[in-house]
């Protein structure tokens, strides 16, 4: 058993190695993170954190501290963003996922994050999945710019090795040749990744494929390759974000979304969307429980 409890008293075990060909992935429930970009406003938070949780979001994503290409673009309310967080999840009463990209922060995130978001240009900052190995919270670690799938189970293995075995591995896109989407979305790493590792595997068709229009159906494409969630931005006003706009799902875009992947859910005979807390009794399983 590769990944136990938190909470169980039996000792955690380290895989030697992650990856075991023979053994059964496990059937995680789908989770559906949603959420902005970045978190700009309380008003804007509140408001997409309702419209996804109607939906029946597991979680709510959103950027505090934002690893921008150009300097002087929005960073992120930073320490600004944390009263907006506390007051949001307690009107919705869903987990908070938000990615660090300093192990100061884990202090000031802690009290707010419920899952630590490891982004695309740190899976190879080993120093951050070391400090990151010895908290308790899930890490949604994604695949680097150009990490090939081995590289990015390497750095899932640097958080194991500190102490931490709640790892999601999140495929979100990969640099080629391709420059007609933002990101080469990599469906193939779904089952590759769950082949050879037992841990979850999300896609995020954001990021994946930097276009509103293309989320949807990487989303339901998602599903069908056996992902165990999705993590998507969604924005009431695309037009006015401060990052991500062009990617970002309306709020009308996430409600067509959501029928359909419940349908293909259950053509690849998976339960639909369920809430991660509501999936917390099933602790017991040897799987990382989503939350403490
Ligand atoms: C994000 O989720 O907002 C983000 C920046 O993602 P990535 O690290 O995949 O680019
Ligand atoms: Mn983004």
């Amino acid at each position: 058993m590769l990944f136990l409890d938190p909470q169980s008293s039996k000792t955690q075990k380290l895989p030697q190695p992650l990856m075991t060909s023979e053994e059964t992935p496990e059937t995680f429930p789908f989770s559906m993170i949603a959420g902005p970009c970045s978190i700009e406003s309380y008003e804007l938070f509140s408001e997409v954190a309702r419209a996804v949780k109607k939906q029946g979001a597991t979680a709510l994503r959103g950027g505090i501290f934002k690893m921008r290409t150009r300097a002087d673009a929005f960073q992120g309310l930073g320490g600004e963003a944390l009263p907006i967080v506390k007051q949001v999840k307690q009107e919705v009463d869903l987990p908070f996922v938000c990615e660090i990209t300093d192990p100061r922060q884990i202090a000031v995130l802690d009290e707010v994050v419920d899952v630590f978001q490891v982004g695309a240009r740190n899976m190879h900052n080993y120093e951050l999945l070391k400090e990151l190995g010895k908290t308790h919270k899930p890490i949604l670690l994604k695949r680097g710019l150009a990490a090939y799938l081995d590289e990015f189970l390497a750095a899932a293995e640097y958080i194991f090795k500190a102490g931490n075995t709640r790892v999601i591995l999140c495929e979100r896109g990969i640099r080629t040749f391709e420059r007609s989407t933002r990101n080469t979305l990599d469906l193939s790493a779904v089952p590759y990744l769950k082949q050879k590792s037992q841990l979850p595997v999300m896609v995020d068709p954001s990021h994946g494929t930097g276009i509103r229009s293309l989320v949807s159906p990487m989303a339901w494409a998602a599903a069908a390759a056996g992902a165990d969630g999705i993590i998507v931005e969604v924005h009431p006003r695309p037009q006015e974000a401060l990052s991500d706009g062009e990617q970002a799902l309306t709020i009308e875009d996430f409600e067509a979304l959501v029928p359909r992947l419940n349908r293909i859910l259950e053509a690849m005979d998976r339960p639909g969307l369920s809430s991660f807390q509501a999936n917390l009794p099933a602790a017991k399983r040897t799987v990382p429980a989503w939350t403490n």
